[in-house]
């Protein structure tokens, strides 16, 4: 394929161009030699040369430029170049075509848990700063990195001429090379084709890294020997309800601080003994694991509601996160509600309006428990900046 680059004026206009040949795939691709050219506008020249097809991918890598890191920005292997990490799609931010696809699901091969899992990390991670990023990349990287770079193709395709049809292909495609990666790490448990469910809290657990999620430590001393042990307890549970003797409504807030409280006096039960001089256990202090998002997971019967932010607080650590997504369960289908930064909450229900989120109009946390039929099961929580 060749282009000539007198028939892309405005490009031309915008800066000096150099033709450069070479590229992978027979793309002819123009190297700039002004940076001050916005990636969104070498991606829109790209596109419309060449049109992006399945295969390609477009990343970024953080790089050293006069002692800062920078990201720099790759196309299938191509460097275009380092952009300044300015949070562009961060809070506030309001494209004028702001959410005209998301993954649509079908009769054929049920997707929902994926589309549930796959649009809730997609909506943190377009209104997330990049900082936020790079964290939930290198937390879980065999997951995050393809699911980053798939990210980063989805945000420029906002900005771009590409039609809400085609654009809707790749939240699709992308949601399924999730899927195969799933399927290929555990295919009894993912099944890939089909009319079959899967488990969404499973997803989370297998890119999360962690079966049970976060794990509060404990770090213990003995108050007859002296000598020091750690004890670690999962909190995923705790909005599930099942070991709660009460069914008056709770906040998970609430059912959060008074978990932390106790975790900073009172050992874990298992280790409330030295186990070299039997002597009793006391807790030093409460350590949090530094993660970038943590989830809880949510009987029908819970008394627990969802609380919009969560914090921990102790002399060493002060960590804060809020809610970003809710996944709902019921008709044997998920869906989910998700919140932008601004507040603003969302549906996406990949059997409705072609997987296009959808505006919701909430006035109160307790509205969150419920989404038509289907109730809440799993609370997603960003790590705050
Ligand atoms: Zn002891």
């Amino acid at each position: 394929m060749t282009v000539s680059v007198t028939s892309l004026p405005w490009l031309a206009m915008t800066t000096k161009v150099t033709p450069w040949s070479g590229v992978s795939k027979n793309l002819l691709f123009l190297k700039t030699s002004c940076w001050t050219l916005s990636l969104i506008q070498r991606m829109n020249a790209l596109t419309l040369m060449t049109g992006i097809t399945e295969g390609d991918e477009v990343g970024q890598q953080a790089k050293e430029d006069g002692g800062q890191a920078r990201l720099n920005h790759w196309f299938n292997g191509v460097e275009l170049g380092i952009i300044p990490p300015t949070p562009t799609r961060a809070a506030g931010y309001q494209s004028p075509q702001r959410y005209r696809a998301g993954c649509e699901w079908t009769s054929a091969d049920w997707s929902c848990s994926y589309d549930a899992i796959f649009m809730s990390f997609w909506t943190i991670y377009e209104q997330s700063y990049v900082g936020w990023r790079d964290v939930w990349t290198r937390h879980s990287p065999d997951w995050n990195t393809p699911l980053g770079n798939n990210f980063d193709h989805l945000i420029l395709l906002t900005d771009t001429l590409v039609n809400a049809r085609d654009h809707a292909v790749w939240f699709s495609r992308y949601r399924d090379r999730f899927r195969d990666q799933l399927s290929r790490t555990d295919p009894r448990m993912f099944p890939r084709r089909g009319p079959v469910s899967a488990s969404a809290s499973r997803i989370l657990q297998v890119i999360f890294g962690q079966d049970a999620g976060l794990c509060l430590e404990q770090r213990l001393v003995c108050s007859g020997c002296g000598i020091s042990a750690r004890a670690e307890r999962e909190t995923y549970l705790l909005a599930a309800g099942s070991g709660l003797d009460r069914k008056i409504p709770i906040s998970l807030h609430t059912v959060w601080d008074n978990f932390i409280q106790r975790c900073q006096t009172d050992p874990f039960h298992q280790n409330s003994r030295c186990s070299r001089c039997q002597g009793q256990n006391k807790v030093r202090c409460l350590e949090m694991p530094d993660v970038p998002w943590i989830w809880f997971e949510r009987e029908k019967s819970s008394p627990v509601g969802p609380s919009l932010a969560l914090t921990f607080d102790s002399p060493s650590q002060r960590l804060s996160y809020s809610l970003r997504s809710i996944i709902y369960a019921g008709q044997n289908h998920f869906t989910i509600r998700f919140c932008e930064q601004s507040g603003k909450w969302w549906r996406h229900d990949g059997q409705i309006a072609s997987g296009v989120p959808q505006p919701d109009n909430i006035q109160s946390e307790s509205q969150l428990l419920m989404s038509g039929a289907r109730f809440a099961c799993i609370f997603i929580y960003r790590r705050d900046a």
